[in-house]
C-alpha cells in the first residue's frame, strides 16, 4: 500500500510526485484516468499539424519556476515570444487590453468609454458583483462596449452572480492619461501577465510537461478512472475493479465529479454542495490551412454576439513547427453550459464559417479539422463558491483528501500555478506527517530505475 496516493497525471499531479522526489520521498502511486498524461497541457497531433487544448502559453513570473524550466525544460528549447493581440469590434482591430487601447474605434464609442470612465461608479465602496466592479473600475463605456459582452462570452453565464473575487492580475487597470494615449495611439499595448510568454519550439504545449513527467522515478498508471472513494474506509475503487488504499489521497480530478465520487461519512454533507459548483465547457476547434501566414497575429478577441467564438488565435505564430512548411493553423474557443450535442455541432459550424470569412480561408485551403472539448473550462466565481468553498476543502482535509489544481480548488489557475501546487502540496504532506513517512523509509533508489508507463 502506498502511504500518499495521487488522481490525475495532469500538471498538478506530476508536479505534486515530482516535488515528493525532490525530497526523497517515494512512497505514492499517481493514476490517470486518460490513456495519456498532461490532462488540459496535452498536445495533439493531426496530419502534420499540432494542436493544444486551446492556446497554451507558458508566463514564468515566479523565480522558482522559472529556473525549474531552464534546468528541465532547457531554455533553449522555447521560443521567447512578445504578445501580439487583438481585440476585434467595429470590423476593427484594437490592440489588447481594450482599456488602454481605443485608437481606431469609431469616434462615438472613444467619447463614450472617455465620459464613462470620468464618471466611474466610484462611490461603490465594495463591489458584489463583476459588475459593479467594471463599473466601479472603467465605466459603462468600457463595460457596454468590451467587458460585459465578452465577459457574457466567456462565461456563458449570468454575469449579474458572477463575483469579482477572480480579477486580480486577468484584467489590467487603466487611467485617464493612459486612455488618451491608447486613442492618440501612443500605448505599446506590452501590459498586463501575459505581454511576454514562453513556447515550446517543437511539439506543442505537452513537450515541456512531458519533460517534467519523464523525471519520475515512479510509473504512472494510466486508464485508471476513479469510480468510487471511500472516505471511511480510505479507499479508491476504480472502474476497472481495481482498489488501492491510502493514507493521504492527492486529488486533481475536478471537484464536484470528486464529491460524486465519495461514499462519505454521516458527518461530512458533501454531498449537497456538488451541484452548487458550476464551471463552464469550452470547444475548441483547429483549423490546419493550406497557405502560409494566414495572420500575423498570435490571438484576437471578439467581444461582439455575432461572432458564436470569444477568440481566436494562431497556432503557426508560436511556433513554426505547428504547422507543416507552407501552412497555417488556427484555434477558435466557445463556451457553454450543458448545451446539447446539436448546438454544439451547428455553433461550431457556425464558427469555422465565420472564421473563413474573417480570415479569407477558402474551403479548399483547410486540409485539417480538430474539435476538441474541454469539459471543465472555467469554474463559475459565485457568492456561494467564495462562501463555501473553504468549508468543502475544510472537510475533505479532515479525511486525508487534498483536492488540489485548477479544478481541484475550482478555481483560475495557470501552468505556473499548477506547477506550484504540486510543489506546495508535497511540501505540505511531508511535514504534516513527517513521523509516519519516516517511518515508511521510502526512500529513492540511488541508481534511477526502469520506468514505464503502466496501463491498467
Ligand atoms: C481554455 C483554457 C486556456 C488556458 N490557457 C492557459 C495558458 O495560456 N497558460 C497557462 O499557463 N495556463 C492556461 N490554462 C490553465 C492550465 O490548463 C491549467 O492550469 C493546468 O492545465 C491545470 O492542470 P491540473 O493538473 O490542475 O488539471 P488537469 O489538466 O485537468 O488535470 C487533471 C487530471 O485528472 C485526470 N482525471 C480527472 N478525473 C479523473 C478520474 N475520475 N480518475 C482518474 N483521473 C482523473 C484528468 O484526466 C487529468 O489528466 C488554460 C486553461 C483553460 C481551460
Amino acid at each position: 500500500m502506498a502511504h500518499i496516493v495521487i488522481i490525475g497525471a495532469g500538471l498538478t499531479g506530476i508536479s505534486t510526485a515530482y516535488h515528493l522526489e525532490q525530497q526523497i520521498f517515494s512512497d505514492y502511486v499517481i493514476f490517470e484516468k486518460e490513456a495519456t498524461i498532461g490532462g488540459l497541457c496535452g498536445s495533439v497531433q493531426q496530419d502534420g499539424f499540432t494542436f493544444d487544448f486551446t492556446g497554451h502559453l507558458l508566463h514564468a513570473s515566479d523565480d522558482y519556476f522559472y529556473s525549474l524550466i531552464k534546468d528541465i525544460v532547457g531554455l533553449d528549447t522555447l521560443n521567447v515570444i512578445t504578445r501580439r493581440s487583438f481585440i476585434y469590434s467595429h470590423d476593427t482591430y484594437t490592440e489588447y487590453p481594450y482599456q488602454i487601447n481605443l485608437n481606431g474605434l469609431p469616434t462615438s464609442i472613444i467619447a463614450e468609454c472617455i465620459e464613462g470612465f470620468v464618471k466611474r461608479h466610484t462611490h461603490i465602496q465594495k463591489p458584489n458583483t463583476f459588475i459593479q466592479w467594471v463599473l466601479k473600475n472603467f465605466g459603462p463605456g468600457f463595460a457596454k462596449h468590451f467587458f460585459m459582452p465578452y465577459q457574457r462570452k466567456i462565461f456563458a453565464y449570468d454575469l449579474r452572480r458572477i463575483t469579482p473575487s477572480w480579477t486580480g492580475r486577468f484584467v489590467p487597470s487603466t487611467s485617464l492619461p493612459q486612455i488618451i494615449d491608447g486613442v492618440l495611439g501612443h500605448n505599446s499595448g506590452n501590459v498586463g501577465y501575459n505581454a511576454r510568454f514562453l513556447y515550446p519550439k517543437k511539439d506543442g504545449i505537452f513537450s515541456w510537461v512531458k519533460k517534467l513527467a519523464d523525471q519520475l522515478h515512479n510509473p504512472i498508471r494510466t486508464n485508471m478512472t476513479v469510480e468510487r472513494i471511500d472516505m471511511r474506509k480510505k479507499l479508491v475503487h476504480f472502474t476497472n475493479g481495481h482498489i488501492e488504499p491510502y493514507k493521504i489521497l492527492v486529488t486533481t480530478m475536478p471537484l464536484d465529479r470528486l464529491i460524486d465520487t465519495v461514499h462519505e461519512t454521516s458527518r461530512t454533507n458533501l454531498k449537497q454542495a456538488g451541484p452548487n459548483l458550476r464551471c463552464n465547457s469550452v470547444i475548441n476547434f483547429n483549423l490546419g490551412i493550406k497557405r502560409p501566414n494566414v495572420s500575423d497575429k498570435h490571438w484576437v478577441y471578439f467581444p461582439e454576439n455575432k461572432y458564436p467564438f470569444y477568440r481566436i488565435g494562431f497556432w503557426h505564430n508560436f511556433s513554426e513547427t505547428m504547422a507543416p512548411a507552407g501552412c497555417s493553423s488556427l484555434y477558435g474557443e466557445f463556451s457553454h453550459i450543458g448545451k446539447s450535442r446539436n448546438w454544439i455541432e451547428q455553433t461550431t459550424q457556425a464558427s469555422i464559417a465565420h472564421a473563413q470569412e474573417l480570415f479569407d480561408i477558402s474551403d479548399a485551403e483547410i486540409v485539417t479539422k480538430k474539435v476538441l472539448n474541454i469539459s471543465h473550462a472555467y469554474v463559475i466565481y459565485d457568492a456561494w463558491r467564495d462562501k463555501n468553498l473553504p468549508k468543502i476543502h475544510q472537510r475533505l482535509h479532515e479525511h486525508s483528501i487534498y483536492s488540489v489544481g485548477r479544478y481541484g480548488e475550482w478555481k483560475y489557475s495557470s501552468m505556473q500555478e499548477a506547477v506550484l501546487d504540486g510543489k506546495a502540496t508535497a511540501q505540505t504532506l511531508l511535514i504534516r506527517p513527517a513521523q509516519k513517512i519516516i517511518e515508511t523509509k521510502s526512500y529513492i533508489p540511488r541508481t534511477r530505475p526502469q520506468k514505464e508507463i503502466q496501463n491498467g
